[in-house]
């Protein structure tokens, strides 16, 4: 019986392993959709400053536009004071050019804080880019390292598994180690993957802890096939 119990440790440890590379597979999906998520935020953020930048350069080539027009028509007022014929007529002009050059010396300043807005907004999407850029080359790196290591553990998984139902088929061949491992794989499946525990200080259960009567302790060290009264699980020395 010893012999079986050892054997049964083993299969764990390849059932434990094969286990492990599974959660590792079914986990990394999920790595690369936070991958994903996290690029499409930065895309977004680069997107919004972007707009940001056009809407400020558009306001100020409105802005310019605007000088320029009152600029126009000051120079088109300007020439019309030459062939004016009344005294009020010329002064209602000249007022109109002061009213006009009052604006564009208005709208020059706004122009000035605006250019700075624009430059500012410029120099903040340019860095955002090269860095969103950046980060997109890491993060694509990033996915392709963990498709190719979901691949490598595809493989690692088959492999491991050949050698795993191979264990349990030659176990399978005894009739009596058969009966045990169909104990050890139901045992398994509801105890979270662990169904053959060591003895603890000589005393109590690995799996739950609780203290073996004096009984218990002879069967196991006689390498009986005990099993824990209270978490079922299979007991070894
Ligand atoms: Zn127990």
């Amino acid at each position: 019986m010893a012999e079986i119990i050892e054997q049964l440790i083993e299969l764990q440890a390849k059932d434990n392993d094969l286990d492990a590379v599974t959660a590792r597979i079914a986990a990394i999906p999920d790595e690369i959709n936070t991958i994903k998520e996290q690029t499409n935020v930065l895309n977004a953020e680069l997107k919004e400053k972007e707009e940001d930048y056009k809407k400020q350069a558009v306001a100020q080539q409105d802005l310019e536009n605007d000088i320029r027009k009152l600029n126009e028509e000051i120079k088109k007022s300007q020439s019309e004071l030459y062939s004016v014929k009344t005294n009020d007529l010329y002064t209602t002009i000249l007022e109109g050019i002061k009213d006009k050059k009052n604006k564009v010396s208005d709208a020059e300043t706004s122009l000035l804080e605006l250019m700075d807005r624009v430059d500012g907004a410029k120099k903040s999407f340019t860095a955002l880019k090269e860095d969103v850029a950046r980060q997109t080359d890491d993060m694509n790196s990033r996915c392709l390292a963990l498709n190719a290591e979901t691949d490598a553990l595809s493989a690692e998984f088959g492999t491991k598994k050949v050698a795993r139902d191979e264990s349990a088929s030659n176990m399978r061949s005894d009739g009596t180690i058969a009966k045990v491992l169909e104990q050890y794989e139901r045992i398994r499946k509801s105890k979270g993957g662990v169904a053959v525990v060591r003895v603890k200080d000589g005393n109590s259960c690995g799996g739950c802890n609780i203290a073996l009567t004096r009984q218990q302790i002879i069967e196991v060290a006689s390498s009986d096939i005990v099993v824990c009264e209270n978490c079922g699980r299979m007991l070894c020395a």
